[in-house]
């Protein structure tokens, strides 16, 4: 049956082919944590956690503790970590439902201790440090004060202590990342000091995942590289100028169909505010996909679908909830043909970095916009 308008498939055997490229680049001793954020990088949030699960990764990652708790309900045991802020008050379902959180300052810890007693219960946290993304984390000055106060919680556990690169990206310009690094370790070494040893430390992202093995420490955090994008243009070129052997496989096709056909003389304008016209007489499809679905405004008059194999450009502008296409090249086409808007067709492909040069911005963008109420079909 066709039963959806607009969906997107996710490959099991793709995603499970980038966790095992992935793990088999990893250091001894580091495990993997699934980064499942922003509706699993807009590929869903259940479907990709299930295959990720089945492909055996050791923890996962949201950026919410509302997430978390979805994930908890399905996989009662696994390491579950929130990277974005918790809300003092949610602290007591986090514990009640064991999950991991990202803390960075002296107010959270107060909080898993307070909350801890409470519940007689062992608080896990990670201690997020701040070495120079400017965005969460402690100070390096304050981690003594931190190291101290955490010794006189008997209702917290240092679980894990993490830090994020701010331009790893950047594989030309390594120097900012290895400060980073070199201050981590600093960061380690102050806590151990104390000791204070936690089991989890990680800091590696995909760039750092695939090009700096030293990075690695006991946990890395894979977001877009398990998805099958590279995280930048230039990591690209230098896993391939390096010959790094890792080949990444795009997870995710998105689909729709043709809801109507219609014939157009040359000349007629389409679209709300007339912006473009049809060079010549014609066919247009209408596409039950806008805006609202994820499909950027920017890409009106420039963005290009699949149909029958053969490439359709978008024809004046994206709409709410729908978008025409010229489609007087594509033979023999009936109404509820399929669309790729993004992915593969035969030797044609549109991709999330197609779409992300078009709109000016990042392929992280073009994905966790794709709409979560769209279904996500697992192939
Ligand atoms: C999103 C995120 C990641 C994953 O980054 P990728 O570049 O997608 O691999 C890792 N760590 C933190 C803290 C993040 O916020």
């Amino acid at each position: 049956m066709k039963r959806y308008r607009t969906w997107v498939e996710v490959s099991e055997r793709a995603l499970t082919h980038n966790v095992e490229t992935l793990r088999s680049l990893l250091e001894d001793g580091a495990r993997f944590c699934a980064v499942v954020k922003a509706n699993a990088y807009g590929h869903g949030l259940f479907e990709v956690a299930g295959i990720a699960a089945r492909a055996g990764v050791d923890a996962f990652a949201v950026d919410s503790i509302d997430d978390a708790l979805s994930l908890r309900e399905v996989y009662p045991s696994a390491m579950i970590l929130t990277l974005g802020y918790t809300m003092s008050d949610r602290f007591r379902e986090a514990l009640s439902a064991n999950i991991h959180l990202t803390v960075s300052d002296l107010e959270g810890i107060e909080q898993a201790q307070t909350i801890g007693r409470e519940l007689a219960k062992t608080f896990p946290i990670h201690l997020k440090v701040e070495t120079g993304t400017m965005r969460q984390g402690v100070n390096m000055e304050d981690l003594t004060d931190m190291a101290l106060h955490l010794s006189r919680c008997d209702r917290v556990s240092l679980e894990g202590v993490s830090t994020h690169f701010a331009n790893i990206e950047d594989s030309e310009n390594p120097e900012f990342a290895a400060r980073q690094f070199s201050l981590y370790e600093q960061a380690l070494s102050i806590l151990s000091e104390h000791q204070i040893c936690p089991p989890w430390r990680h800091c590696a992202c995909s760039a750092a995942i695939i090009l700096y093995p030293q990075t690695h420490q006991t946990l890395v955090r894979a977001g877009i590289s398990l998805y099958g994008l590279w995280s930048s243009e230039l990591v690209e070129n230098t896993v391939r100028r390096l010959n790094l052997g890792c080949d990444l496989q795009p997870v995710l096709t998105w689909k729709s169909r043709v809801t109507q056909i219609k014939t157009v003389h040359m000349g007629t304008p389409i679209g709300y505010g007339l912006t473009e016209v049809m060079k010549r007489s014609g066919r247009l499809a209408v596409i039950p996909v806008g805006y609202f679905d994820g499909y950027d405004r920017l890409l009106s008059s420039k963005g290009e679908v699949l149909i029958k194999g053969t490439r359709c450009k978008v024809m004046g502008r994206i709409c709410m909830n729908m978008m025409m296409v010229d489609v007087s090249q594509v033979p023999q086409l009936e109404k509820e043909d399929e669309v790729i808007l993004l992915g593969t067709d035969g030797r044609h492909r549109v991709t999330a970095e197609d779409h992300a040069r078009l709109c000016q911005t990042i392929p992280y963008e073009v994905l966790t916009r794709i709409n979560s109420a769209l279904p996500r079909v697992i192939v």
